[in-house]
């Protein structure tokens, strides 16, 4: 199976929806969810991070939130410290590397990244795991 990576799968606070465990179909703690989550553009839900709390992303005003005059904001910059230290992964670096390359270098860098290295899966951001094969990283 081939990643099959779309610029719709990043989210406003520059997670890539592809690699979150939900979007697997499991909750953080490893349970099954009954859906599994569509990405943060594809729901009309909220996204449970920043979009609740964030007017200009609620009201679609704005896309990214480097678009924002207000970039990083103190709620961006909260969740992106705990993915650095939970994850080692940087949502503000994620979206200055859009800012300044563009969504589509972004997402050919992001293909890479994740990419198993067993099957050519998709490895998860959260616990590092494909769940096309089961490799772990
Ligand atoms: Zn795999």
């Amino acid at each position: 199976m081939s990643v099959n990576l779309d610029s719709k799968l990043i989210a406003p606070c520059g997670i890539n929806c592809g690699t979150c465990v939900a979007f697997f179909g499991y909750t953080m703690n490893g349970k099954k969810r009954r859906h599994p989550c569509s990405g943060c553009w594809s729901r009309e839900r909220p996204c449970a991070f920043i979009k609740k709390k964030c007017k200009k992303l609620a009201s679609k005003q704005i896309h990214y939130c480097f678009e924002c005059t207000d970039f990083p904001c103190q709620t961006l910059k909260s969740l992106d410290k705990r993915y650095i230290e939970k994850y080692g992964l940087s949502l503000i670096g994620n979206l200055k590397h859009i800012q300044k390359n563009g969504i589509n270098e972004f997402l050919k860098y992001e293909q890479e990244r994740w990419k198993c290295p067993n099957c050519s899966g998709v490895v998860c951001v959260h616990n590092k795991k494909c769940y096309t094969c089961g490799f772990t990283r």
